[in-house]
């Protein structure tokens, strides 16, 4: 039996190891990807930024695949400090403008800026740095909720993390489970909710505490006290910070300085909230086809609750 065993054993970590290297691997190409993807230029320096700084997109075109353009002669600016959000159908190029601002991607026309520097003349790391992206859905790590907010920001003092977690109106809540900060999170510790985790990201972007914020609204729906709570903890994040907003609710973009709306990776409508309404173009279907689904919704919920 012995025999048998030792062998049998032996097999087993043999394959966790083969495997585990195969993950490794498959890491490992996919990081030569992104390598081949988007490279340093040879005298790179680091991005130089005082303050928050704009984001210019100038005639912008992309394409992950070459037969298929995704976005064509994309061109917006940020100014620094403000809020640019960007709505359209699933699938019109929004999450693409995040990740070409990240320079996971190099633009095949057209240039990306911030503070006047091309970035890809300068280091990504650099670019990354600058930058806070605030998920659809968040990755919680198997670990504590103060590890998980700290992440991206090691050596965040008890202090700093809580400041952080308050801000992000999370702080009760952790507070309230047993092991308040060390509470596990993730997989095999504490579920949280989808708004919860939310919250858990936009502490860990504040404690980070980047000029350039990416917030990219859940698609999920909320019911209007979280959608405001939300939308609350959305404005205090992003003040004084560079936002781009990829937003599913209308209500979200309302205080935006510009508006963009996308289809099939073009801009075909852009202005502020009253001058889209004005324009009585897709945006204005848009709004007062959500304002109707609301009011539906809400007459739905009254009727029930009678
Ligand atoms: P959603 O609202 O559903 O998140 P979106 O407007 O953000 O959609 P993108 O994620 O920017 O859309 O995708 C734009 C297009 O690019 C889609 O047709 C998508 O299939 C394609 N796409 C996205 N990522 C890749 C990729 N890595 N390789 C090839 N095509 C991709």
């Amino acid at each position: 039996m012995i025999q048998l065993y030792i062998p049998l054993n032996f097999l087993g970590v043999l394959y966790r190891e083969i495997k585990q290297s195969l993950t490794d691997l498959d890491k490992m190409f996919v990081l030569m990807d992104r390598e081949r993807e988007v490279a340093d230029a040879p005298a790179a320096t680091a991005l130089a930024l005082q303050g928050a700084p704009d984001v210019v997109f100038d005639h912008v075109s992309f394409a992950y695949e070459s037969d298929r353009p995704i976005l064509q002669d994309i061109s917006f600016t940020i100014p620094a400090g403000k809020t640019v959000a960007v709505v359209g159908p699933s699938g019109s190029g929004k999450s693409t403008l995040a990740r070409l601002m990240f320079r996971f991607y190099d633009v095949q026309q057209g240039n990306i800026c911030i503070a006047g520097q091309d970035i890809r003349q300068v280091t990504q790391s650099s670019v990354r740095r600058a930058l806070g992206i605030v998920p659809q859905d968040t990755v919680l790590f198997n670990d504590t909720v103060a590890y998980n907010i700290a992440y991206g920001q090691p050596g965040a003092s008890q202090s700093q993390i809580e400041e952080a977690a308050r801000a992000a109106r999370i702080h009760d809540f952790i507070a309230s489970t047993p092991k308040a900060y060390q509470t596990s999170v993730g997989e095999r510790g504490l579920k949280l909710s989808g708004g919860e985790k939310q919250r858990v990201a936009i502490a860990r972007t504040l404690l980070k505490n980047p000029p350039i914020l990416v917030f990219d609204e859940a698609t999920s729906a909320l019911d209007s006290a979280n959608e405001r709570a939300i939308q609350a903890e959305l404005a205090s994040v992003a003040q004084n910070k560079t936002t781009l907003v990829i937003a599913h609710r209308l209500s979200t973009v309302v205080d935006a300085h510009e508006i963009l709306v996308m289809e099939s990776g073009r801009i075909i409508e852009r202005g502020n909230h009253a001058a889209l309404l004005a324009q009585q173009g897709r945006y204005a279907s848009m709004w007062s086809m959500q304002q109707n689904a609301e009011v539906s919704h809400s007459s739905v919920a009254t009727s029930s609750a009678t």
